[in-house]
């Protein structure tokens, strides 16, 4: 590399250098400039609220509005007290705003409460508020309903000759847990129901003796039990 063109490119660097000085002090002075304007508005916001009559007259608002929404530089809370009001008082009065998204079950645009709001976190596309409520109601009614059959069904009659019942229970009750060492009681047999459907047949065995019915007459047993009974003889 000549000297020349060694000279010359150093002399590129020291000027790239000074731009850039140069720029960062344009931009220090700019953001003092924001800032001092920035105190500015809050103090004319400030003599606004000493002229109006109430800290919800329409003109105080109306600025607060504007300068919440669409003025994003200016902070919420400085604003918030230059009004004379709490930030969340002030998010009241001025009301929310509209945020470009709309409800996928009804089609209402979704409104902003304050700066920081996004969608309501959940599966699937954003709903309005009223949208997500009947969801909500739908969900639980629909709960309630299964478990309402579900009882139904576990606590309906199922009809058979005291003669089938005996025969489930005994087959049951002739081989008691007893080998897979679990105690009555225990955690596994809790979560397993190891037990349950011993005792399930006992108590059904003893409903039968207690009834003294006869091989042929019919008896009825909840169809939850019978279910269990017949699970366990299996
Ligand atoms: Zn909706």
């Amino acid at each position: 590399m000549s000297e020349e063109n060694l000279r010359e490119i150093l002399a590129g660097v020291e000027q790239s250098v000074r731009d850039f000085t140069d720029a960062e002090a344009a931009l220090a002075q700019a953001e003092q400039r924001v800032g001092q304007t920035r105190h500015k508005v809050f103090a004319q916001v400030e003599r606004l609220r000493a002229e109006v009559e109430a800290v919800h007259s329409p003109e105080l608002i109306g600025v607060l509005r504007h300068l919440y929404w669409q003025q994003p530089g200016i902070h919420g809370r400085p604003l918030a007290e230059a009004a004379g009001l709490t930030l969340n008082d002030m998010l009241a009065a001025i009301g929310p705003s509209p945020s470009g998204i709309l409800c996928a079950d009804c089609g209402t645009e979704l409104l902003r409460t304050s700066r920081s709001w996004s969608p309501p976190a959940r599966p699937g596309p954003p709903v309005c508020p009223d949208c997500a409520a009947q969801e909500q109601h739908d969900q639980s009614r629909q709960w309630q309903v299964e478990r309402l059959r579900d009882r139904i069904v576990s606590e309906a009659a199922v009809q058979a000759p005291a003669r089938d019942w005996r025969a489930a229970t005994e087959l049951v009750l002739a081989y008691p847990p007893l080998s897979q060492r679990i105690e009555r009681g225990s955690l596994i047999d809790q979560q397993e129901g190891i037990w349950r459907g011993w005792e399930n047949a006992r108590a059904i065995r003893d409903r039968l003796i207690r009834a003294a019915v006869s091989d042929d007459d019919a008896v009825a047993v909840r169809a939850g039990e019978a279910q269990l009974l017949v699970a366990t003889a299996f």
